[in-house]
């Protein structure tokens, strides 16, 4: 085999555009064997959920089709990344390795042995930033820590750091060896689900691949871009970019994203403060990032340790009934179910049933993040964990823990009309908008008239809202004076 030839290893970075690390592979003009290795040794409950499994499916056969275009075409292995990377050079002889670089903590500890042991081998490794704007440790406080606020964080990325730089084009070509390695069968990988096949619903609503994530951009920007500030918060409304689970596996970068919505608000007047809204959740990511970055235990550990000792209860079918939609809260049921549906839910409605399942319910935050990897397909382990520790009260720049979210009024208030409640609990459709959310208190012949059997045709509230509140602040009052 040639010695001229060199990897470039895929991982949340499934695009050609705007890869950092990819274009350095094609300027060495070797040969570029792409590689997406299967890693089965990320930690157990870290594994890619159920949902993520459908999107990273599609999106590797998308970029296998992408790469043919190129005259290229993607090598599966599935392994031990810490093995299959090193014996895969081995089997190509390459002389070098590139790839773009992860934040999660697992992934730096891999790939920290994996650069020691293919320099070992003489093999060159090169890294990249390839999806984020700010690196975690380009961003300091005066006095040299992590940022632990979002607003000062933001700030200082927008006025201190240096603009992120102009998105890099796709190389026009890669040069390719005439005998391919020998790459596993991506149908054999079982990565979509078939019995039962839950997810059949999905693909009518995500396109996975770089084509998918660019027309996604496209259509946010010319129709939903002016008005993201004002409806951004709106459910029933398709208000916001929905592409979360493109910037997870890095089918679209952060850097194009950013640029071309910085360039639609020159071109479109009036646009300027909706997108710099946008813009700023984009920031909220890249705090996730940074946090989970300087603070690795995230994921599992209360951020701030008071909450090690507060009174969580352990409710196997509590849990159920919210996993399923089934707590009697219509707000909070039509956004499990719109989960359980597409694979995704709004923000808002994010923070809603989060905050039920962790102050209504008082279930560990822990169990709402364990099911939301397994059934989200944008599920990262960044945002996840930080946004659950922000709604928990627990966590850095955390909503207090008093702030309770009150299911019924932010129903009212953030699906005026109901149309969210009535495509995710059709059993309600017929229910006047003002008992919507919050049917028990209908009047029966109100109900009757709607078609509605309360704990027939739906739920009975599992808690009552104001006895839960004050059963949540018991527990909060008994932490705070413990600390
Ligand atoms: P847009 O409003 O169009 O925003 C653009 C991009 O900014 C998003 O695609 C996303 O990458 C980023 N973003 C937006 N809001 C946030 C936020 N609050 N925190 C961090 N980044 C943000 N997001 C995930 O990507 N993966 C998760 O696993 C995840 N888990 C969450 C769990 C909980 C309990 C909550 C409250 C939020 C979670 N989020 C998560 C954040 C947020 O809900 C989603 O990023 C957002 O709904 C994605 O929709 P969009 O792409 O239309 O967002």
């Amino acid at each position: 085999m040639s010695k001229d030839r060199v990897i470039f290893w895929f991982r949340q970075d499934l695009r050609i555009a705007d890869n950092p690390a990819l274009s350095a592979a094609a300027g060495t003009e070797k040969e570029v064997i792409c590689l997406y290795i299967l890693d089965d040794e990320t930690p157990g409950e870290w594994a890619m959920g159920g949902a993520g499994c459908w999107f990273l499916h599609h999106a590797l056969d998308s970029l296998d089709k992408d790469l043919k275009g190129l005259g290229s075409k993607l090598v599966l292995r599935a392994g031990n990344a810490t093995e299959v990377l090193p014996d895969f050079a081995d089997e190509i002889s390459a002389t070098a390795v590139f790839w773009n670089r992860l934040y999660e903590p697992y992934a730096i500890k891999r790939d920290k042995a994996l650069k020691a042991c293919l320099r070992e081998r003489d093999i060159e490794v090169e890294s990249s930033n390839a999806s984020l704007l700010f690196e975690p440790w380009t961003v300091e406080t005066k006095s040299g820590g992590p940022y632990r606020v979002f607003s000062p964080f933001w700030r200082a990325c927008m006025r201190d750091c240096p603009s992120p730089d102009e998105p890099i084009k796709a190389p026009k070509s890669l040069k390719t060896p005439k005998q391919h390695p020998r790459t596993e069968k991506l149908d054999d990988w079982g990565l979509l689900p078939t019995k039962p096949d839950w997810a059949k619903g999905f693909a009518e609503i995500w396109t996975p691949g770089e084509q998918g994530a660019k027309d996604r951009l496209a259509w946010f920007l010319d129709e939903a871009a002016a008005d993201y500030k004002d409806k951004r918060d709106r459910p029933g409304v398709r208000a916001t970019s929905g592409l979360s689970p493109h910037l997870h596996f890095g089918d679209i970068g952060p850097r194009q994203i950013y640029h071309a919505a910085r360039a639609q608000a020159e071109k479109q007047d009036g646009t300027a403060k909706s997108i710099e809204k946008f813009i700023a959740e984009l920031g909220w990511r890249e705090f996730s990032h940074h946090l989970l970055y300087h603070f690795p235990s995230l994921p599992t550990d209360n951020y701030q340790e008071k909450f090690d000792d507060f009174p969580w209860r352990d409710n196997d079918d509590d849990l159920k009934r919210w996993q399923e939609g089934q707590t009697g809260y219509p707000m909070v049921d039509a956004g499990m179910r719109e989960l359980w549906q597409t694979g995704w839910m709004h923000n808002r409605v994010r923070m809603i049933v989060a905050s039920f399942l962790v102050k209504h319910l008082m279930i560990h935050w822990r169990h709402g993040e364990t099911w939301f990897w397994d059934t989200l397909v944008d599920a990262d382990l960044a945002n996840n964990s930080a946004s659950w520790q922000w709604v928990a009260g627990s966590g850095a720049d955390a909503a207090p823990y008093f702030r309770i979210f009150n299911p019924i009024t932010q129903g009212e208030k953030f699906d005026p009309d109901g149309d969210y409640v009535r495509r995710y609990v059709p059993e309600l459709a017929n229910l006047p908008n003002k008992y919507l959310f919050s049917p028990w208190t209908a009047p029966d012949d109100v109900l009757k008239e709607a078609g509605v059997t309360l704990g027939q045709d739906y739920p009975e509230p599992i808690v009552d809202h104001s006895a839960a509140r004050d059963r949540a602040l018991g527990g909060y009052d008994d932490i705070k004076k413990a600390s």
